[in-house]
């Protein structure tokens, strides 16, 4: 018996086409706008308010970002710089973790001078703006 039901493997995919087609809601007040609106006619959004023209990162949010090493960068654009500071607050954690263990809390002073790092790396970083396509490699 080999007529087991194979109709889902390559079945024409029933994308719901997005009900906000020509439409937005308004990204503060939810009223739903056209998808071009400079501004809600409900709020006092304007479109300048939550998109910058360049895309441009702010400084100061990846450094606040940065408490949690790595989301700072990723903010940024810089997603495998951020992982790799995001892993490197593993070990540094669990060093710090032990060095406060051993030094009845002190240690965990410790982990803030690897904060102090991520920011201050977060801060003097470039913005790099994520290609809407995929490319070989994450080199900078
Ligand atoms: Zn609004």
């Amino acid at each position: 018996m080999i007529a087991m039901s194979v109709e889902y493997t390559d079945a024409p995919a029933t994308r719901p086409e997005p009900s906000t087609g020509d439409t937005m809601p308004c990204p503060y007040c939810g009223h739903l706008l056209p998808k071009d609106a400079e501004h809600c006619d409900r709020c006092d959004w304007t479109r300048g308010a939550t998109e910058t023209a360049e895309g441009k990162a702010s400084d100061a949010i990846a450094v606040i970002l940065s408490i949690i090493p790595g989301l700072g960068h990723i903010y940024k654009g810089h997603r495998l710089v951020g992982l790799l500071w995001m892993a490197g607050a593993v070990p540094v954690g669990i060093f710090v973790l032990l060095a406060a263990i051993a030094s009845a809390g002190f240690g965990i002073g410790l982990f803030f001078f690897y904060l102090i790092a991520v920011m201050l790396h977060a801060y003097a970083v470039d913005d790099r703006i994520v290609p809407p396509k995929e490319d070989e490699g994450e080199e900078y």
